[in-house]
């Protein structure tokens, strides 16, 4: 791992550093499109031949139904489903939690303006299911929506080998009351979400991480539905100071290695002490990791930055803008206002990714790449849209109608200035009959 000095480091330097490298695949990019062209074109029959080819699979049917679910779902072990029942617990008060009702406004007498959310009515969640089947990823998405109150949700995941899906996402079905489950993966998915054919409903939002096929999908699609964020590979940054435990450090970052070759892990600490240290950890620490040969390459694209004290340190995060942010310091309520760009944050010594990945009840599905500048990760609002509703006395037009007629006018929209004129002069002949 390469170790920078932050006071030596150029403006562009830095922007180098925080950059992302992330791959412009034009073979993936023409596959995706000629993907989504079949389904769209071939609808079911693409689906299946699709399975085929990638899934390596001949699928009878494209989906799972609730009692084959709740068959699969029983074979799940008693320790697993605990820990699945303990997580949705978590993750269902930490979303629930943030159903808010708005007040009611007068902005001026006789003129009140308020906002109501309504849930997207159909939602499509993806979940991946490649090399690794991930309930956790179904409780994330699937909790919100509906906790929203989505009144469709499709769930569509890679079928494995055995034609079906895996215990673990069979039981996050019968628990979350799905009871349907799509087995459809890749970008063959999103374009069935997006577009609908025979089987699979047309939706208005596609939610859901997934390798580059769905990913580049989801891009694609986005003039049809709307998507949850765009999506690159994970990441972590941790800030370390000298009440930092480097052991701590040293996992936290191979957790995030382990990943995938393209995850980043980067350190910025204002001690070269724990720099080292944590570096010494990570050796010890990999030797012994099943995921050794990712986690090597993930950290050989890592690096570390030393910074002169915890304020330079809060720069170079914010800049860099990390999907998860860890402040392994015993200072961190101090930082707390300083943090400007990060998709979720870990504080102190005691608080590992790991738990807000699965069980602590935050989501896991957070903006990478430097989007945490400008988005948020999935929480209920994400399924959720929020309308205006406005209501005027006829008092509230006397006191805003000559305001709204002069802008109409200035815009020279006469049409819009009549709207108001009309009810005004209504308003003062009532008026004056009375
Ligand atoms: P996946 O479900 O994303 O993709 C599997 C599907 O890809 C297959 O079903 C197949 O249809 C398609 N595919 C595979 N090879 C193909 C090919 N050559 N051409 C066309 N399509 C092909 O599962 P995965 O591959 O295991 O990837 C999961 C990804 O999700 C990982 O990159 C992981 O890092 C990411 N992830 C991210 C988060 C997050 O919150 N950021 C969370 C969980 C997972």
């Amino acid at each position: 791992m390469k170790i920078y000095n932050y006071t030596d480091l150029s403006k562009s330097k830095i922007e180098e550093l925080c950059s992302r490298q992330i791959e412009d695949d034009k073979l993936v990019e023409e596959r995706v499109t000629d993907i989504i062209s079949t389904v769209k074109k071939d609808g079911d029959k693409a689906l299946f031949n699709f399975a085929k080819a990638f899934d390596k699979v001949d699928l009878e049917k494209l989906f799972l139904n609730a009692e084959e679910l709740k068959a699969i779902a029983s074979t799940i072990p008693a320790e697993a489903k605990k820990a699945i029942d303990t997580a949705y617990q978590n993750i269902k008060t930490f979303h629930q939690s943030q159903l808010k009702t708005e007040d009611k406004i007068e902005t001026m007498s006789g003129v009140v303006c308020w906002r109501e959310s309504r849930a997207i009515e159909k939602v499509g969640l993806y979940i991946p299911g490649g090399t690794a089947v991930l309930p956790s990823t179904f409780l994330m998405l699937a909790t919100p929506a509906i906790i929203a109150g989505c009144k469709e949700i499709v769930v569509c995941s890679p079928p494995q080998s055995d034609c079906k899906t895996n215990c673990y996402l069979a039981y996050c079905a019968v628990l979350l009351g799905i009871e349907k489950v799509f087995l459809i993966g890749g970008a063959q998915a999103v374009a069935a979400m997006a577009f609908g054919t025979e089987t699979v409903p047309q939706v208005y939002k596609i939610f859901g991480p997934g390798n580059r096929y769905v990913t580049t999908a989801k891009t694609m699609v986005q003039n049809k539905v709307a998507i949850d964020m765009p999506a690159g590979p994970s990441e972590v940054l941790v800030i370390a100071d000298e009440t930092a435990n480097p052991s701590f450090v040293a996992a936290d970052l191979l957790a995030q290695a382990e990943h995938g070759t393209d995850s980043q892990a980067i350190l910025v600490s204002t001690s070269n002490q724990i720099i080292a240290d944590t570096l010494k950890e990570i050796e010890n620490q990999l030797a012994i990791l099943p995921r050794k040969e990712i986690a090597v390459k993930a950290i050989a694209n890592s690096y570390a930055v030393l910074t002169k004290d915890l304020d330079q340190a809060m720069q170079f995060s914010n800049e860099y803008a990390p999907e998860h942010l860890i402040l392994a310091t015993e200072h961190f309520q101090s930082l707390i206002p300083l943090i400007i760009n990060a998709g979720s944050v870990f504080l102190g010594n005691f608080t590992p990714e790991s738990v807000g990945d699965y069980a602590s009840g935050t989501n896991h599905t957070l903006p990478t790449s430097g989007f945490a500048k400008a988005y948020s990760g999935v929480s209920t609002d994400a399924f959720l849209k929020k309308i205006t509703f406005q209501h005027l006395s006829a008092a509230g037009l006397n006191n805003i109608g000559n305001t709204v007629e002069i802008l109409a006018e200035a815009e020279g929209l006469e049409a819009h200035k009549n709207a108001v004129s009309i009810r005004l002069s209504f308003e003062s002949g009532v008026g004056s009959q009375k």
